[in-house]
Formats: C-alpha cells, structure tokens, sequence
C-alpha cells in the first residue's frame, strides 16, 4: 500500500475488486477531475467491531492508493441512542487500526442548518410536505411490495402551510411523532424507500453535540448523501442493505440540484461463530453475558486489541476475505490463522505453567540456581536469546505427568525420562499423592547433568520436551482462556427461531488463577504479547493488570485450524 498521508503501517498489496475497477474507469474517464475521496461513516451509539474495519480499511485503502482522502464522519443524527463516550472510542479504534483522517474529522450534526435549508427548499419546490399521520397510520399507508401504497390526506398541503408548519416543528410547538415532513416522492413506486419517506421527525431529545438547539432531527437517508455531498466526496461506498435505497439517495441530491457523489455498495463481513450488530451487542454489554464492549470474547475492535489482536493482523484479514457483491460467512479460522502468522514473527517465546504441579530434583544441590539459555524466537534469530533460572524445585504442567498413561502419551510418567526445555534430561522416580483425595501432588525426580542444554552426549533419545519454572523464581499469574462466545457457526441466522443469546457457549471462559511464569515477565507491560511455549499466544491484559496482579489472555491456541482447512481442501481437489 502507497504511504500518504491517509495511511501508515504496512499491509499486503490490494487486490483488484469491483470498487476499484469502479474508480478506475471514473478516473479515465475525467470524473470529479481524477479526484478520489471517500469516507468512513460510523453511527456513534455502540463500538466499533471487525466488520467495520471491513469498510474502514477499504475506505481509508482506497484513498491511500488512489492519493485521495477519506473522511472520518460521525452519523449522529439519531440523539436518543447515540453517546459522545462511542464517539471517544470510533476515533481511538480508527486510529490504532492505523489509519489518519488528516483533521477532517465531521459531524453530520454539524449540518444540521444546512439539512434544515435543503429540506425547505424541497418544500418551495413542492417536492416535500407536512405529514400530521403518527407513525402507525404511515405504515399503514406504505402498501407492501405488492401493493402500492395510499397518499396521505396531507400530501397536497400549499407550499406556504407546509412551510408555516414546518417552522412550527423546528419552534417545538408539536409533540414528538405528531407531525413528520415527508418527501413528496411515488406512492404506488416499486421501491418502497420512494413511497414520500418520512425526512425529518420530531424528537424532543438533547443531542449529544447540539444540546437543545433542536427538536426535529433528519432521517437517515436524507442527512446521509447530502453530508456526502458537502464533504464533497465523489464515491460513497456502503453496504448491500443500502442498494434499494440509492435511487433515493440519488433523487434527494437532483432535485437539489448539488454535488452527486456516487454511492456504492457491498457486501458486509459475517463470520461464524460471531454475530456482528451493535445492537446484539448491546445486548450482550447490558445483558452481562460479557464484562464489557471490550471484553476479550467481543468482535469490537477494543475486544480484540484485549485480546491482543496487532492491527497489522486485522488489516492484513480485511485484504484476505476481499470485496465482493455477494454475502458469505467467512470462517473465523482465518482470522485467527491471520493472527497467528503475525505473532510467530514477532511474538517472543516464554515459558509459563498455567496447571502447576511440583517437581523436585532430587539429586540437585539444595540453594543452587543456574542461569541457562532460552532463544527468544526460533523464527527470528534476532530477537537474541535470555537467561532462564534453573534450581532444585521446579514447577511442571499437570496435563505433562500421568501415573498410568494411556497409549501414546510420551511425556512424564514413573520411570520415564524427558527434556525440560533449554535444561536437562529428567526421570520420575516417586509420586508423591494426598493421602485423602488421592491427587499427585508433587513428584521427585532426578537429572542427568550431562545433558545440560537439552542434548545428551550419548545420544540418548527421549520423545518430550516439557516447559517448566523454577518454583524460587517463578511469578504467579492469572491466565485466562477463551473460545468461542457462540456455539453455532451462525448465532444470528434469520432462519433460527431461537434467540441468538441461546447459543451463547457457557465455556467460552476459563480463569486459571494461579500459573506460574518465568521471572523475566515480572516486567511485562500491559498490552505485551508472547507465545507461552506449548500454550499459545498470550497478551498482557490492559485492565486488571496492576502493580499487585499479573493477567494474561490467550489471544489465540498454537494449533492452527485453517492450515488444515485449507489442507483438506487441497487434498480434496
Ligand atoms: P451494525 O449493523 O453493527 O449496527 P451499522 O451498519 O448500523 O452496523 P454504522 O455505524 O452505521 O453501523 O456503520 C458504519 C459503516 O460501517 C457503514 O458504512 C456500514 O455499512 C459499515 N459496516 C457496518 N457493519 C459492517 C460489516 N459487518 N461489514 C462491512 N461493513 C460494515
Ligand atoms: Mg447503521
């Protein structure tokens, strides 16, 4: 991706997609003089999730290719759902993603005297009206996608009355819902979106920006292109659940007779396992079903940087799953494969034991501890290597030791002997149990100093190789674990009767209260991130670390579910 003033970071090179082609052939062929600007254009009543970065990416990529710009636009003309709190986090989250809006950061709000002018000179031009129908009566008379609707009583009011009202509405004369100004559009149109869509409604709310300076307040689709329209933008790129409203899109900017960006529309980003709308997520946030818009389990973009998802990752899956027409489900494996191949890069190797259970080298000198040799990052040579305390009391995985193994399990058993990583060759030589319960509560073993490394000088083979911790040096920690908030591949499928809630996975949580690291992440700042050896990678939790409490998040396992997707369809073919 060109660098410009739009756009830092690195990404792969776009491909090729229809909304490219689009712009293309608009530049050659002179359009807005060879000008490219788009714009991002959140409502600010929920965070920002991954199916946004979809079109963020694509917005603010388009204008860094093309040396154009992209706008950062809040939508905010609806005051009763919308907060300046998630106008605070759309900028954070744009922001981290990697992406600059050069200042222009806009308002629809900031229109709002300019919207008001427009929707009276539609009114002069008989081309909007006063509506005293509730909002009952109006979709009583909108007819269906068979039937034409029916005009309104009001429809023909003069030009005059309808400005007198309207003037009326804005003073706040009128109670909320009892008057609309509607455009005076086709009832009996085969569009529904043409049949006189209501404009401009009263709302006695305060805005989170304009306070009480307004009581009415403009629909959507009426606010939408002509904000465009002022920002100048040339190519107004939204998803496919606009498609049917653009010939209103376009109707409002001719017979207003300005600037006409060109709208465009796409399909929107569904991935399995997840549901993707703020208002389900709402309802997870005040349902407490997760901690918060940002915890770890949310599709938010501040769920996944908790989580420890880089921006690089996200960009680079945005790139991946492409822009096309056509709705699909894209499968979540591949957004955490696109994680995964970013954090072995750059990720730096540590050891920590999330299920501690107690080992001591018998024959290790009592008081003694040893400074031994750990690579940082096999991938990357570079990233140099750190000193691992070794000493008589070690911590191992209980998952790592079976009394009584079953076939195929080669790690720690009585009378076996393993590597612990970076150190030496141990064998279990007594189990030591709790009288009452039974349980394996530490086990003594002996070392071979000989193979000080991991290697044995004779040769001498073992089939594991087991992360530890000295226990002297070890830091406790709490490691949470997650999977999947959803248990369905497609939690919000409009076919399903159940509510989406009802698939919510009960495990996708598991808090592990008492792991134990190696000393060097006692310096671990929040928001770092590892692979756990064995365990997978692991980011330094930004809200409940504190001076007193280390928190880890598993941001994903090391298994990799898409490699072997992608496997099997090879195979398949
Ligand atoms: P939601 O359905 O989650 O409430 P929205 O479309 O109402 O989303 P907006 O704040 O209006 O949310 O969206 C800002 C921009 O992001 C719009 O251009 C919208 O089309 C786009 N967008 C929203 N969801 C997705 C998605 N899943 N995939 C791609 N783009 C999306
Ligand atoms: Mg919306």
């Amino acid at each position: 991706m060109k660098s410009s003033e739009e756009m830092t970071g690195s990404s792969p090179v776009p491909s090729a997609n229809f909304i490219r082609d689009i712009i293309t052939e608009d530049i050659k062929a002179d359009k807005n003089s060879g000008r490219v600007h788009t714009r991002f254009p959140p409502e600010p009543n929920g965070y920002l999730h991954i199916g946004h970065a979809k079109s963020i990416c694509l917005n603010f990529g388009i204008a860094a290719d093309y040396n154009g710009r992209c706008n950062l636009r809040f939508d905010d003309t609806n005051p009763t759902k919308e907060e300046a709190k998630y106008v605070e986090s759309i900028i954070e989250d744009v922001r981290w993603l990697g992406f600059d809006w050069g200042g222009r950061e806009y308002y629809a709000s900031d229109y709002f005297d300019l919207l008001y002018g427009y929707a009276v000179q539609l009114i002069k031009k008989g081309k909007a009206y006063v509506c005293d129908l509730g909002a009952v009566e109006i979709r009583d008379h909108r007819g269906t996608l068979t039937e034409p609707g029916r005009e309104s009583p009001y429809r023909n009011r003069p030009v005059e009355e309808n400005l007198g009202l309207f003037d009326r509405m804005r003073a706040g004369e009128f109670e909320d819902g009892s008057r609309t100004l509607r455009a005076k559009i086709d009832m009996a149109s085969g569009n529904i979106n043409m049949r006189d869509p209501v404009i401009y409604r009263i709302q006695k709310a305060a805005h989170h920006r304009t306070a009480d300076k307004w009581c009415i307040y403009p629909m959507y689709d009426f606010a939408h292109c002509i904000s465009d329209s002022i920002e100048g933008i040339t190519h107004s790129i939204c998803t496919m659940e606009f498609e049917d409203h653009r010939p209103l899109y376009d109707w409002f900017l001719d017979e207003l007779e300005i600037f006409h960006p060109r709208q465009i529309e796409f399909a929107r980003l569904n991935l399995s396992y997840t549901v993707l709308s703020k208002r389900k997520l709402l309802q997870l946030v005040e349902g407490g079903y997760v901690a918060g818009w940002d915890d770890p389990r949310m599709p938010t973009i501040s769920g996944l940087r908790r989580l420890g998802y880089t921006p690089e990752s996200i960009r680079n899956f945005c790139e991946r799953i492409g822009v096309a027409k056509r709705t699909s489900l894209v499968d979540v494996a591949l957004f955490e494969y696109c994680i995964r191949e970013d954090l072995n890069k750059r990720s730096p190797r540590v050891m920590v034991v999330l299920r501690p259970l107690k080992v001591v080298i018998i024959n290790y000198p009592e008081g003694r501890t040893e400074e031994l040799d750990a690579v940082n990052n096999p991938e990357d040579r570079d990233m140099g290597t750190r000193k691992v305390p070794f000493s008589k009391v070690l911590y191992i995985e209980k998952d790592d030791f079976r009394e009584d193994p079953p076939k195929k399990f080669y790690r720690l058993t009585p009378g076996r002997e393993v590597r612990l990583r970076y150190a030496y060759y141990i064998k279990c030589v007594d189990v030591i149990k709790d009288e009452e319960t039974g349980e394996v509560t530490e086990l003594h073993c002996t070392y071979d100093h000989e193979t000080k490394g991991g290697d044995s000088p004779d040769g001498r083979k073992v089939k594991a190789t087991l992360h530890w911790v000295s226990a002297a040096d070890a830091i406790g920690c709490e490691v949470r674990l997650y999977e999947h908030l959803f248990l369905k591949p497609n939690p919000d499928d409009p076919k399903d009767e159940a509510d989406f809630k009802e698939h919510i996975n009960p495990n996708s949580l598991e808090t592990l209260a008492s792991c134990m690291a190696e000393p060097s992440l006692a310096i671990a700042s929040p928001g770092s991130r590892f692979q756990f050896e064995r365990q997978g990678y692991f980011c330094v939790d930004t809200v409940d670390t504190s001076q007193k409490r280390l928190v880890f998040n598993r941001t994903a396992t090391l298994r990799d579910t898409w490699a072997r997707i992608e496997k099997a369809a090879r195979g398949t073919k």
